[in-house]
């Protein structure tokens, strides 16, 4: 048996509460599929100052948790822990297979957004948990006043980087390049913090320690010389993975996995719209997101208006 809607929106990010919020809106019969609570990569972040209405700047999950209030005041119904398995297009149909059920419609946005990539060096994988981590605003807590070293040079690294600042006793930046790519206002908030050290030109090479990380060694990309430095944890910020393994086949994708879509949003299969980080596109905000969302709703409402006789 599936259960079956006019649209269904996988992904409760911000493209995707967006998304939700402005099908209901429309009157479309939709639903939420999320593959464990609404939130999306917000949810990490422990400060938010680029999205507009919070001049104070406004917690991620705080900023999330509005977001999803706002799509069920309008009636948005969420099924939480349904990870999609499988999306197929069977005659005029999607049909979604989830680890809840299965769920068919006639139109879908997929907001699915991107997952940490991985460094795939020795001792990263073993220590996960155990003073590796893709998340500051969930794991910092656990090194108060102790030593952690930042692996990346983007915005990610650098934001996270100056939060790990406040609870930590130094924070090292270690990045492959001689600058970084990160905003400029990050940029100045770091170089000024009396915590962080950069270590530029450095490639991570082993994260090693006994039943915790000890220290990390790093290659020096100009000299070829490794060193070690004693830190208890490792925070991996070197950029995102889309989750678009389901959607093989129903849409283009780049070489890094990103879905590629026209103006409006939709993808070489009717009725299949792709919205927010998952996307290829140049800029990855919770602003550009919900532009995403709202945009891909639209079209959708359209092409479901369409389709009705
Ligand atoms: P990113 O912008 O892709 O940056 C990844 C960083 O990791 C780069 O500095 C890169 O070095 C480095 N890197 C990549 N592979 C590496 C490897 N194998 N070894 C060592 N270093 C490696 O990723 P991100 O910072 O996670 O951000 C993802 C997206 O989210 C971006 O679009 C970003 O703007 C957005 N974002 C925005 C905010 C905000 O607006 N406040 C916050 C977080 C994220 P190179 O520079 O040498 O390539």
């Amino acid at each position: 048996m599936s259960e079956y809607h006019e649209a269904i929106v996988v992904g409760g990010g911000p493209a995707g509460l967006t998304a939700g919020l402005y099908l209901m809106r429309a009157g479309i019969d939709a639903l939420l599929l999320e593959k464990v609570l609404p939130g999306g990569a917000p949810l990490n972040t422990g400060h938010v100052e680029n999205y507009p209405g919070f001049p104070e700047g406004i917690s991620g999950k705080e900023l999330m948790d509005k977001f999803a209030a706002h799509a069920k005041a309008f009636g948005l119904p969420v099924k939480e822990f349904a990870e999609v398995e499988s999306l197929s297009r069977e005659s005029d149909r999607y049909v979604i297979k989830t680890s809840e059920g299965l769920y068919e419609s006639m139109g879908i946005i997929v907001a699915t957004g991107t997952e940490p990539k991985k460094m795939g060096i020795p001792g990263e994988a073993e220590f996960v948990g155990r003073g590796v981590s893709y998340c500051a605003t969930c794991d910092g807590m656990f090194f108060k006043n102790l030593d952690v070293a930042v692996i990346g040079g983007g915005d990610a690294a650098i934001e996270e980087g100056l939060t790990l600042a406040n609870i930590v006793r130094k924070v090292y930046i270690i990045h492959r390049r001689d600058a970084l790519r990160a905003q400029k206002i990050l940029q100045d908030r770091a170089f000024k913090n009396s915590k962080i050290e950069f270590l530029w030109n450095k490639r991570p090479v082993e994260i090693a320690g006994k039943n915790q990380v000890e220290n990390i060694i790093v290659e020096d990309t100009e000299t070829k010389v490794r060193s070690s430095i004693d830190v208890s944890g490792v925070f991996l910020y070197i950029g995102s993975v889309p989750n678009t393994g389901f959607l093989q086949g129903l849409a283009e994708l780049d070489y890094g996995g990103f879905a590629i879509t026209d103006e409006d949003l939709a993808t070489k299969t009717e009725g299949l719209f792709v919205a927010g980080d998952v996307r290829r596109k140049t800029l990855r905000q919770i602003a550009t997101a919900v532009g995403d969302g709202a945009l891909a709703a639209v079209n959708l409402e359209r092409y479901i208006l369409g389709k009705k006789p």
